[in-house]
């Protein structure tokens, strides 16, 4: 029987819960990184692992079943391996996955399959090292690509590679990723820059699916994949003759809002009922002053009651989104 409360007034059932487990990251992309200065919450502002587990199995009983960690960089909180076993345990989640920026990954993915992740997102928005110091600030290339091929041969499956297609600075290497489908079975998955808080790129340089689809037709032809009932927003393609797959985010060209399932938990304990909103219940407050399972269901539920039809930037074509990605949880 379906058990799922969180049916929003559109009629969309929200089974899946993005928790953000920490604002920090050991890179600063030029897309995500505000060009002010950096704020950061403190110790005490930031849900302890007992909090958002808590706050997880509340989802559950709720209807949500699949969950993904991010930030921030999620592996770089400390006792991160031990939250994910725990987390992978609770009764009634179906899907638990990881989405990292990969530089803690070689060394670490042993641990994040013990915890019971099999799935594992990173972002890679280039195969140039020079570039990638240039658009994440760190000379971390070699060390995210051993990790990558770690999680590989360790069975990680799929491994999906996200890549924010950005004009004039990767533009130039979207055949070469996209050839990655050919040489592994990865999944290559193109996203469109969101402007996103006080993000240092501002409203662009913008890089949209169709443009990034024509220029890496030259590759062959791309056969539409079906997508499965869990799926998130990508629209899904195979080359043929690739062994992975080929995925576009189109968060602006083609917003998915209509199928979006999505809340969101910050690492700063509110309940967002959209990224690209700024709506949000603050949980972590009621959490904490001790109130009960039935009014932290209820924080849920309203939550659920202002999601809404679609995205401001769906539907103001680039007004920029309060918040920052790092804290809020991409
Ligand atoms: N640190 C982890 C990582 O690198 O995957 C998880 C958090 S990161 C914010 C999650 C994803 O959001 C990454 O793939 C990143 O490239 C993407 N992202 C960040 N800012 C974005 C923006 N303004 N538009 C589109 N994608 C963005």
């Amino acid at each position: 029987m379906d058990k799922i409360k969180l049916i929003d007034q559109y009629d969309r059932h929200l089974n899946y819960l993005r928790v953000s487990i920490t604002d920090r990251c050991n890179l600063q992309c030029m897309y995500c990184v505000p060009q002010d200065l950096i704020t950061r919450l403190s110790h005490e502002d930031i849900l302890t692992y007992e909090e958002i587990l808590h706050i997880v199995t509340i989802g559950i009983s709720l209807g949500v079943t699949k969950v993904r960690v991010t930030g921030g960089e999620p592996l770089v909180r400390k006792g991160v391996y031990e939250f994910l076993a725990e987390l992978t345990r609770i009764p009634g989640l179906l899907d638990v996955s990881l989405t990292t920026n990969g530089i803690y990954l070689k060394d670490n993915a042993e641990k994040i399959r013990s915890a019971g992740i099999n799935r594992i997102n990173i972002s890679l928005d280039t195969l140039n090292p020079q570039k990638y110091k240039q658009i994440t600030g760190k000379d971390t290339f070699d060390q995210v690509w051993q990790g990558i091929q770690t999680a590989q041969d360790m069975g990680f499956t799929p491994i999906k590679l996200n890549v924010v297609a950005l004009d004039g600075v990767n533009d130039d290497e979207l055949v070469e990723m996209a050839k990655l489908s050919f040489a592994y079975p990865f999944h290559v998955r193109f996203i469109e820059y969101m402007p996103i808080g006080q993000s240092r790129m501002g409203n662009g340089p913008l890089l949209l699916a169709p443009e990034i689809k024509k220029r890496i037709s030259a590759l062959g032809n791309l056969v539409p994949v079906q997508n499965s009932k869990n799926d998130g927003p990508a629209k899904r393609y195979r080359f043929e003759g690739g062994r992975g797959e080929i995925g576009f985010i189109p968060a602006l060209s083609q917003h998915f809002c209509d199928k979006c399932n999505r809340l969101r938990l910050t690492a700063s304990g509110k309940l967002r009922p959209c990224l690209l909103s700024d709506h949000q219940e603050d949980i972590k407050g009621p959490l904490r002053s001790g109130c009960s399972d039935q009014e932290l269901a209820e924080i849920f539920l309203k939550t659920v009651d202002h999601k809404p039809s679609d995205h401001n930037l769906a539907s103001h074509h680039l007004v920029r989104v309060c918040g920052e990605m790092r804290a809020i949880g991409g």
